[in-house]
């Protein structure tokens, strides 16, 4: 009925606007948190397969407000991409994560640290003058650090993003496409980008034990790994089977609560004595 149908618009229309208010909010809060010391970095350790080792460790951002609750990044990462927040926040993830990756080798753990980044970061910002800026001041070597792109981001300019991927590559980075699977990337232009990784999305590892279409995707992503000479991590490995069952099919190096959730810096470091589980 009529009636019915209004009263769905108004729903929806409250809906958008309580999505539009809480945009709001998180965005005037995420203007003030890098002045305010609120943002942060944790670390979640990567495993290799094979070894057990820990190699290198994923920097994950966290933002509490100083007069709040954590917010999840899923939650304000939009909000700090719609608004290019995303640019000074990417470049403090940026100078943390190298100076980490200092402090751990100065302590004599080389331990590889992944840098999640932004679209934005690629088309609209000079990514490799500051990368190049960073390293010089921290004298970290560029093998130590891989950057993690989404394969959307990749399609959205295949060119542009091209150019500045090969200067990536000269410089020395790993490069890494991360949530490989959930995105439309044409493998025509995937073999022409200079990666060293690709990371298995969680969606296919979460059931990939009881599910066997989600496993005919994780064999299928390793399959194109290999056969374009990237190596190939899983993400959010949570249980012994999923890592066997993984390691098995020819996944490299794993990721996931099973072998650490994202922790403080000097917790990681802590992880390194010990060889892993599994
Ligand atoms: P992502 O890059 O796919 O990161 C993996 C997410 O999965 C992280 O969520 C991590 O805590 C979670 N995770 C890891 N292992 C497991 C597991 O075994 N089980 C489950 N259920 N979850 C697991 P987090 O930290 O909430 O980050 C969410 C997303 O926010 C990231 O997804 C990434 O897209 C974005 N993000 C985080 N930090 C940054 C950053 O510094 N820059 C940018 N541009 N994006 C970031
Ligand atoms: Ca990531
Ligand atoms: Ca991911
Ligand atoms: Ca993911």
């Amino acid at each position: 009925s009529k009636e019915c149908g209004r009263g769905t618009f108004s729903y929806f229309d409250e809906k958008m606007n309580a999505k539009a208010a809480e945009r709001l909010i998180l965005h005037g809060g995420l203007r003030q948190a890098l002045g305010r010391d609120e943002l942060s970095l944790v670390y979640q350790p990567q495993v290799n397969l094979r070894t057990g080792r820990v190699f290198g460790a994923e920097a994950l951002l966290r933002w509490t407000p100083r007069d709040g609750e954590p917010v999840s990044p899923s939650r304000f990462i939009p909000v700090a991409e719609e608004s290019g927040l995303i640019l000074p926040i990417g470049e403090y993830v940026i100078h943390e994560a190298f100076r980490q990756a200092r402090r751990w080798c100065d302590a004599g753990l080389p331990i590889q640290v992944s840098i999640n980044v932004s679209g934005i970061q690629i088309y609209r910002s000079d990514l490799v003058a500051t990368l190049a800026a960073v390293q010089r001041d921290t004298g970290v070597a560029p093998d130590l650090i891989e950057l993690e792109l989404t394969e959307s981001t990749l399609m959205e300019d295949v060119n542009a993003a091209r150019e500045v991927l090969d200067a990536l590559k000269r410089a020395g980075y790993g490069l890494a496409i991360d949530d490989f699977g959930t995105g439309y990337s044409s493998l025509a232009y995937l073999k022409r980008f200079p990666l060293n990784k690709l990371k298995i999305d969680r969606s296919f590892v979460t059931d990939v034990c009881s599910n066997a279409e989600d496993r005919a995707i994780a064999r299928a992503v390793i399959q194109i790994a290999r056969s374009l000479n990237h190596r190939v991590i899983a993400e959010g490995v949570e249980t012994v089977e999923q890592a066997a069952l993984l390691r098995r099919h020819g996944c490299n190096e794993a990721q996931g609560y099973l072998f650490g959730r994202p922790m403080a810096a000097d917790e990681l470091a802590g992880l390194l004595d010990a060889p892993a589980t599994a």
